[in-house]
């Protein structure tokens, strides 16, 4: 647990918390400004600023969970779809520095914004992008 971290205290039971969902190793909440009815964060109990700090088991339980999770919003809530969004960074949006998923339950015409204007992939962009992005 990492100091001043209310996700860290959230997620071990020190603050009290809309809990759907808890196992050894992370707990799944409600969220306290919806953008669906539902709306549910994953927390790992362990602290991890996000994606990149995540160790890899842990990340490959997350979306595990995610899926047993959101199987159970949709079903229970009678949603008709489901966003899974994790944003890592100010830029991406993140504001609680302690890695989440959000489970964001999706009924028709719900108008919920969970979308961007799609752009254009030029040539010239495909190729730059191509030459730079190296995955170990
Ligand atoms: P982020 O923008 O970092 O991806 O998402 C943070 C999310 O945490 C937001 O959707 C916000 O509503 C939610 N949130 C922030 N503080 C609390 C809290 O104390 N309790 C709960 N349940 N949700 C919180
Ligand atoms: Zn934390």
């Amino acid at each position: 647990m990492e100091d001043n971290c209310i996700f860290c205290k959230i997620a071990n039971g020190e603050i009290p918390s809309a809990t759907v969902y808890e196992d050894a190793e992370f707990r799944a909440i409600l969220d306290l400004g919806p953008a669906s009815k539902g709306h549910t964060l994953i927390l790992p109990k362990t602290h991890a600023a996000n994606l990149f700090e995540l160790p890899e088991e842990t990340a490959r339980k997350a979306i595990l969970v995610a899926k047993k999770v959101g199987k159970a919003l949709v079903e229970g809530l009678d949603a008709d779809g489901l966003n899974v969004v994790q944003n890592n960074g100010a830029a991406a949006g993140q504001t609680v520095m302690h890695f989440h998923m959000h489970l964001i339950p999706r009924y028709d015409s719900d108008g919920a914004g969970v979308t961007w204007t799609p752009g254009n992939l030029s040539d010239e962009a495909k190729e730059e992008i191509l030459g730079r992005v190296k995955v170990d």
